[in-house]
């Protein structure tokens, strides 16, 4: 598939991140720790930037939490862990940010949401955030959502709509209103003297249709970088799938620079999962790789042991695992593609597409388990050790490929 290029032209700096243009688009997630809570709010930045997450943002919601967001950086830094900070303000960021200015220097990025930022002193609040991050030398995103609309604007864009001769349909009218509240809030922004390129823009709704036609919008109106997510995605299937499905459409059209999947965890759950998400969308459209893709059949009644299922979670967790080295030590690993698959039928012809793939053999057929290396049979193994022979393979196969003193010449000779 070839996408088209991305749509926004302005390149943003968020500390040493460039969101937009050209650029890689842009994995963050957000805490769901209290962020006053120090410790706490310094692990799970820790775990979700040791997933792979570029920009972390924290709520800023109370002085306390204010307060902490210097000494979790700081905390950051002795760990050696740089990830850019991004507060997310709503109601009380102008009062906040004026009040902590350590913060506001030590933030990436401040998030304003132009509904939430304060009735009849709305202009005046987000000029209020703008200049501090005018004079920090900040960014900001303006994050209009379909939960929180300005709810002013509306009321004043439903009543107008109302008196024309063929009223608006209020759903459109309701879309219209998320955009020029965006976008409206960006040029006061402009107005104030915040560079064109410190703004990043979202309008986030929950619908997979309704983002997707909002952002088509958003990326005809404008040419800021866009940050891209389902909000209240949901939990599990459900929210990955909405959001794969939203996200993947919009990204095939060139519109979205950084992406965040807004999953609801389960009590006690992995919030780096929706970094895993973010990447893995990232990696099947083509756009960006982490890390080694296996690919594997679904099975069928030619697989009835449980053997090729558990073969197929075992070199994936293998993958994983090898990661934080293989990252360092071979670079381009993260393109290798590693096929395992459950019988004949297709077995052979996917593992001859990967560049290692084993097809193990289906109930009746011979105990034996060609393995492929670049297109080539390369062994065929047998016996009770083929999961450990393979990933001695795995092993041989990227260091002789992705070391560091593999030459062109080299690579290309390796084969079987
Ligand atoms: S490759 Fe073989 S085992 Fe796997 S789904 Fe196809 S027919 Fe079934």
């Amino acid at each position: 598939m070839s996408f088209g290029p991305r749509r926004s032209t302005v390149t943003t700096l968020v500390g040493d991140v460039a969101v937009g243009s050209d650029h890689p688009v842009v994995v963050q997630s957000m805490t769901n720790t209290d962020t006053a809570d120090i410790p706490g709010t310094v692990a799970q930045v820790a775990a979700l930037a040791a997933a792979g997450s570029q920009l972390v943002r924290v709520t800023v919601n109370n002085d306390a939490a204010a307060a902490a967001v210097p000494l979790i950086v700081r905390n950051l830094a002795d760990l050696g862990i740089d990830v850019p900070i991004v507060g997310d303000f709503h109601y009380n960021g102008h009062l906040l940010l004026a009040k902590y200015p350590d913060t506001a220097r030590t933030l990436a990025k401040y998030r304003i949401n132009p509904g939430n930022v304060g009735g009849k002193r709305h202009d005046e609040h987000f000029r209020t955030i703008v200049q501090i991050a005018i004079d920090n030398a900040k960014p900001v995103r303006i994050g209009v959502n379909w939960g929180s609309l300005d709810q002013d604007l509306l009321t004043s864009m439903m009543d107008e709509n109302a008196t024309r001769p063929n009223p608006r349909d209020a759903h459109d009218v309701y879309v219209e209103a998320m955009l020029e509240s965006a976008l409206r809030s960006a040029t006061l922004a402009e107005e104030t003297g915040l560079g064109h390129d410190r703004i990043i823009i979202s309008a986030k709704v929950s619908g997979v249709d309704d983002l997707v036609h909002v952002y088509r919008l958003l990326a005809a109106r404008c040419d800021y970088p866009l940050h891209l997510g389902l909000t209240e995605a949901g939990l599990g299937m459900k929210g990955i799938v909405s959001s794969t499905a939203a996200l993947s459409i919009l990204l095939s059209e060139g519109i979205g620079d950084t992406i965040r999947v807004s999953l609801t965890p389960k009590p006690g759950g992995d919030r780096t999962e929706e970094v895993l998400v973010a990447q893995q969308i990232l990696q099947s459209l083509g756009l960006r790789s982490f890390a080694p893709q296996v690919t594997s059949c679904p099975g069928c009644g030619r697989t009835t042991s449980t053997f090729f299922q558990h073969m197929a979670q075992d070199i994936q967790t293998y993958l994983r695992e090898q990661m934080p080295t293989w990252r360092e030590q071979y670079p381009g690993v993260v393109e290798m593609k590693v096929a395992v698959m459950g019988c004949i039928v297709n077995g052979p012809g996917e593992s001859k597409h990967a560049n290692i793939g084993i097809s193990l053999p289906g109930t009746f057929e011979d105990p034996k388990a060609p393995v492929y290396v670049d297109g080539k049979l390369a062994v065929t193994l047998k016996g009770d050790n083929i999961v450990p022979e393979f990933l001695e393979l795995l092993d041989a196969y990227v260091e002789r490929t992705y070391g560091a003193d593999i030459t062109s010449e080299s690579v290309a000779a390796v084969g079987t």
